[in-house]
């Protein structure tokens, strides 16, 4: 049980006085569950223990990049020999040059760029595509999140196809102007958009499965519409892979349904738990770039040393068999919690893209609809009922289980979970059902 949160309190109070809202990023505030956010001390495989002692199975992994578990290792020892030499030089390594290898080998890049942050891979990508077609407009689809870009931090506006407008003050109308928002799996909307502006569209950046609505994947060759769509357009096909990339398989989504983007984005678990990502694809656009090009991207700490080193021994320990592991793990956890929802007859849906899932709580009382993907859109995933998510939560947390603190969220599990985890996952499973239930 964690039911000490007293150091977490005071240092939650401390932060709040010198950081915005307490935190570093904002889901970590806990706004839409409430309640105190735990202030993380370790971790060790599937777990993580927070300042007040209490230790917690870990489905969060810090949002994705530990694949692996808590200080794994061979990763902390390769991460502690590659700090003894020295922890940036600015200057080409040999650790870098292996991570792009081993990513051009895993994925259909053919050139990569490594930056620091997701968000830094996606602007970069999109000025890449505007730099390489001359053309402005960019598409992007409502509920994809894409880092915290100015040009992608845009709204829909009423109709099916509208300009953006800001999604967040600071973000002016001038930078949303050229990105156009759409309903997610929906081709209609698409082609219109291609219809209308067709020859300014610079690109369609996609989460290449969205797991930032929770995990809504696409239907009906999405992917592949896209694609098609954009090539015969001359517009570029942007998949970002940030979340699902060497996560979902050896490559991400694209070892899922095989469609060959003209640019990706990385991040996350390539970064081993260290601030690392990337972009790359065609070697025709990226020979765009500075210093081969003259679409200027450039970075202090790119490639940085253990940054590199840490993805990279993350990503060859990373072999089949661990991914075989998480996809089992993450099918027992999804029928663990079908169980014990459908016990308490709760309304739920569980929806998956390989090993990532989430669970939303929804209105309908009738039997979840097995079959077809009952949610497809970010209006279907906001359909939820969010007070009876944020007592599950808490029910979980209280049990030791720290879930995503927020419905929109995927789970992420990692290779270190073993049956002891799931058998303590499985009792925090039936409260948290009945706290559900009773909302
Ligand atoms: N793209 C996707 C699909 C993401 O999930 C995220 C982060 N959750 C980002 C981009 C941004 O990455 P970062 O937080 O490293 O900037």
């Amino acid at each position: 049980m964690s039911d000490h949160t007293e150091l977490s309190a005071s240092l939650f109070a401390r932060a709040s006085a010198v950081t915005p809202g307490g935190v570093n990023s904002p889901v970590r505030a806990f706004r839409a569950v409430g309640g105190t956010p735990r202030f993380m001390a370790s971790g060790d495989g599937c777990h993580i223990t927070d300042v007040d002692g209490n230790t917690y199975l870990d489905l969060v992994c810090s949002w994705g990049p530990m694949l692996l578990g808590h200080a794994h290792p061979e990763v902390t020892a390769a991460v502690q020999a590659a700090v003894s030499r020295g922890t940036s030089y600015g200057t080409p390594t040999q650790a870098e040059v292996e991570l792009g290898e081993e990513i051009v080998a895993r994925t259909p890049v053919e050139k990569v760029r490594l930056v620091s942050s997701g968000t830094e891979a996606t602007m970069s990508a999109l000025r890449l595509a505007r730099g390489a077609t001359g053309r402005a407009k960019i598409v992007k689809f409502a509920g994809c999140y894409h880092g915290h870009v100015d040009a992608l931090l845009a709204q829909a506006g009423s109709g099916v196809i509208t300009l953006g407008i800001p999604g967040t003050p600071g973000v002016t109308e001038a930078t949303t102007a050229d990105t156009i928002v759409l309903p997610y799996n929906d081709q209609a909307a698409v082609t219109e958009a291609f219809a209308q502006y067709g020859d300014q569209i610079a690109a369609v950046i996609t989460e290449a499965s969205p797991g930032n609505m929770g995990v809504v994947p696409p239907v009906d060759n999405f992917n592949a519409f896209l694609a098609r769509t954009c090539k015969e357009n001359g517009a570029l096909f942007i998949s970002d892979e940030v979340m699902t990339g060497f996560r979902i398989t050896r490559s991400g989504w694209y070892g899922v349904d095989g469609v060959k983007p003209d640019l990706m984005t990385f991040g996350k678990v390539m970064g081993g738990g260290f601030p690392a990502a990337a972009f790359g694809g065609r070697a025709d656009l990226m020979s765009h770039l500075a210093p081969e090009g003259s679409v200027y991207q450039a970075g202090t700490l790119s490639g940085n040393p253990i940054a590199t080193t840490a993805g990279l021994t993350t990503l060859r320990l990373a072999t089949d068999e661990v991914y075989a592991r998480l996809d089992q793990t993450s099918a027992t956890i999804q029928r663990l919690v079908a169980t014990a929802l459908e016990k308490e007859g709760v309304p739920y849906v569980i929806q998956a893209a390989g090993n990532l899932f989430s669970v939303f709580f929804v209105e309908s009382s009738e039997a979840p609809v097995t079959g077809a993907q009952q949610i497809r859109d970010f209006a279907g995933a906001s359909a939820q009922v969010l007070p009876r998510f944020a007592a599950f939560f808490h029910a979980m947390l209280d049990a030791g289980v720290y879930l995503p603190p927020s419905a929109f969220e995927a789970w992420f599990v990692s290779a270190a979970i073993d049956d002891d985890a799931l058998a303590k996952l499985e009792t925090a499973l039936a409260t948290a059902a009945r706290a559900a239930a009773a909302v």
